[in-house]
């Protein structure tokens, strides 16, 4: 097997690590909240995987030919017949992201205030879009993702037994719908089995509840499991998709990840009903039916995207690639969610920072003092992404305290992640000198992206 990028570079966007000097300066400006730098200042950016990759010379060849019509655009059609083809859904909405497809699809369902949304894990807006329609939404995560140590290869997977019981105990009528997240991105990015997602449907349909894949990284997913659940090593990552789809009612997915697009989204569904409800939302939310808040070239990349996302020789690069920046670190001491998942390493800031308390955010100190050392940005997804009970104000505990590196597709070379996984391993030799951090401007929501902090001394 040959170790190189599938792939050679035709256009280049220059980067450059600024002086130590300029960095501090630069960090200081920022009030030491890594959101605040600008893109310039950073030297190799895994702030996000969401929005940052790079398009093949096949995308920008489609965009050329985007039919920018309002009403019935060919673009509309094709990227309608890729998404039929990967998963079997023929009713399909294009949106401006995948949290568009989330406010016309997510009230539809929870019609009564109160109702339950259950899901393997939620993402941040999705949960929001559960709570803004009256809804509240349960994590039933398997227990397993709670240690980042065990070498158990479905993390991102449903507890079955938790499922069964809630559905038990609060009846399946107060029960909106149950949305299962691939790969599991609050839980590190990690797989979902196909019999986890098989088990799930069965349960759902026994008591007739729907059964929504938030579909961000579907084509990461089916690569874990093409790597890892006996049966599939001889199947495509076609094949495992349209297997994965079937066992559910539609989708809401951002296609800044596997759809290989700066900008786009999806809702799609297997029957009409709920499609018919969701375009009662789309036009006035999103845009009209052929288009949904996208031009025709977005459609167009998308469409060329989503096939790409499933090539075989580019997962295996890529699920490889966050791989190496995983083993590099490990192999250097730092310690890691292991198994890494299929998007972003996600370093355990508690076991790396011990003497810092949660309520001083060792993953954010860790994401400062990283980009001191190296000019790298990661972002922590721990007790300051959490935030505070808005009833009582008081911090909410977090299940984990993660200083995450997510890896833009087809972006940066391994070089690149060697002088990340370097930079890491600096810091982490110095440790015990590393420094907690406070609020000096806390906002009252979604506080993380735009706080000010200073150093405890
Ligand atoms: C990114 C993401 C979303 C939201 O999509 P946007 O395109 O950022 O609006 C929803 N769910 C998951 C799992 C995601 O990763």
């Amino acid at each position: 097997m040959p170790r190189g990028e599938p792939f050679k570079i035709k256009m280049v966007e220059p980067i450059r690590l600024i002086s130590r000097e300029e960095r501090e300066a630069a960090i200081r400006r920022a009030g030491y909240n890594v959101f605040a730098l600008r893109s310039h200042e950073v030297y190799v950016d895994l702030l996000t995987d969401s929005g940052t990759g790079a398009m093949s010379q096949e995308q920008w060849a489609a965009m050329m030919r985007g039919d920018e019509s309002y009403a019935g655009a060919a673009s509309y059609y094709r990227l309608r017949d890729v998404v039929e083809e990967i998963t079997g859904y023929p009713y399909v909405l294009p949106t401006h992201q995948g949290r568009g497809a989330e406010q016309v699809v997510l009230p539809n369902l929870v019609t009564r205030p109160g109702m339950y949304v259950l899901s393997n894990m939620f993402f941040d807006t999705t949960r929001a879009h559960v709570q803004l329609a009256g809804g509240r939404p349960v994590d039933l995560v398997t227990p397993e993702a709670m240690d980042t140590e065990s070498e158990y290869p479905f993390k991102g997977n449903m507890d079955l037994d938790r499922l069964e019981a809630f559905i038990r105990d609060h009846g399946a009528e107060d029960i909106a719908c149950i949305i299962m997240t691939v790969t599991n991105n609050s839980a590190g990015g990690q797989p979902v089995s196909m019999a986890n997602i098989r088990a799930t449907s069965e349960i759902a349909r026994r008591h007739g509840i729907p059964l929504l894949f938030d579909a961000a990284r579907y084509a990461e997913n089916c690569w874990f499991v093409r790597q890892r659940e006996p049966g599939y090593a001889g199947k495509s990552p076609l094949e495992i998709a349209r297997e994965m789809f079937s066992y559910g009612d539609g989708l809401m997915m951002s296609a800044k990840k596997d759809g290989l697009v700066n900008i786009g989204g999806l809702a799609a569904f297997r029957d009409k009903e709920l499609y018919e409800k969701a375009c009662g939302r789309l036009v006035p939310y999103e845009g009209f039916l052929t288009y949904g808040g996208l031009a025709g070239r977005d459609m167009e990349a998308m469409a060329v995207g989503l096939r790409e996302a499933l090539d075989a020789d580019y997962l295996a690069y890529r699920v490889g690639q966050v791989e190496y920046l995983g083993q590099l670190l490990r192999d250097g001491g730092v310690p890691i969610q292991w198994p890494v998942g299929g998007h972003a390493v996600f370093v355990d800031a508690r076991k790396f920072l011990p003497h810092i308390p949660p309520e001083q955010f060792p993953g954010h100190a860790l994401a400062i003092e990283t980009y001191l050392e190296g000019g790298v940005r990661g972002v922590e997804v721990g007790s300051l992404m959490m935030g505070r009970d808005p009833a009582t104000g008081r911090q909410l505990p977090s299940p984990f305290e993660f200083f995450r590196l997510a890896i833009p597709r087809r972006v940066y070379t391994s070089r690149h992640l060697e002088d990340v996984a370097d930079t890491l391993i600096r810091v982490y030799r110095r440790r015990e000198r590393v420094r907690g951090v406070r609020f000096t401007y806390e906002p009252k929501v979604l506080r993380h992206f735009t706080a000010r902090f200073e150093f405890v001394e």
